[in-house]
């Protein structure tokens, strides 16, 4: 499956159907299955998804939540994005908090969290060793979240992305899929809100364990978040 190959636009689940399939990043594609046969002793007994994870929530999502990448014992092995590792306990918890999700909790693509209204993704889909993916892995996987946001352009009016690395990733994403960023791109802060053409982007801190363990970001800045980027969607 190459991400770079010209795709009608199609439901969203077809998508996800293709980017699940994915082997176009070599260094990635070698990590997430020895990471999948390896394991964690502590998840011995599972059968790791060892693939590229795809967005998660509804097709017709006005709110987008961008993160990094999946991490190798939590999206790649549960196959759904932020789900069964601690960053995604904290992101589900705060959706939760603000009536974002059905639960507050995410651990296995069959718990039946459902997300209302939003949709979680990531510039990079393959879980990178480090959490670093490289400048051309991120580059490479980019056409995926372009299609994805052509799909979503229709009803999505916000997005929260998570990090510099995501909105580094994210703002030529956005340019590409037709809405106009500024030039030169704004800088990513927290609390940063940028207007496009109908949508407005919102920075937030990580939900990673470095930033909510030394209280960089506390569960309260990203409920804040959350909730103007909900209202600026129109969800609440
Ligand atoms: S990171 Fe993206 S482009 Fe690279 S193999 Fe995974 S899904 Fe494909």
């Amino acid at each position: 499956m190459d991400p770079h190959e010209p795709m009608d636009p199609g439901p969203l689940p077809a998508l996800d159907r293709r980017i699940a399939g994915c082997r176009a990043c070599p260094r990635l594609v070698e990590w997430r299955e020895e990471v999948a046969r390896t394991k964690r002793a502590a998840f011995a007994d599972w059968t790791y998804w060892g693939r590229p994870v795809p967005g998660f929530g509804p097709a017709d999502a006005r709110l987008l939540i961008v993160g990094l990448a999946p991490a190798a014992h939590g999206g790649n092995r549960t196959g759904r994005m932020f789900t069964g590792d601690r960053s995604g306990d904290v992101l589900y918890q705060a959706l939760y908090d603000v009536g974002l999700a059905s639960q507050p909790t995410s651990v296995s693509a069959d718990d039946g969290l459902a997300l209302h209204g939003v949709r979680v993704t990531s510039p990079v889909h393959c879980a990178p060793p480090a959490n670093k993916p490289t400048p051309r892995e991120r580059d490479t996987c980019r056409p995926w979240l372009v299609q994805e946001l052509r799909l979503l352009r229709p009803t999505v009016r916000a997005a929260v992305v998570l990090g510099a690395f995501g909105w580094q990733a994210a703002l030529p994403a956005f340019a590409e899929a037709g809405w106009a960023v500024p030039r030169p791109r704004p800088a990513f802060a927290h609390g940063a809100r940028v207007p496009l053409d109908g949508l407005d982007l919102f920075g937030c801190f990580h939900v990673s364990q470095r930033n909510t363990f030394t209280g960089r970001l506390t569960p309260e800045m990203l409920r804040e978040v959350l909730r103007t980027a909900a209202t600026a969607a129109g969800l609440n």
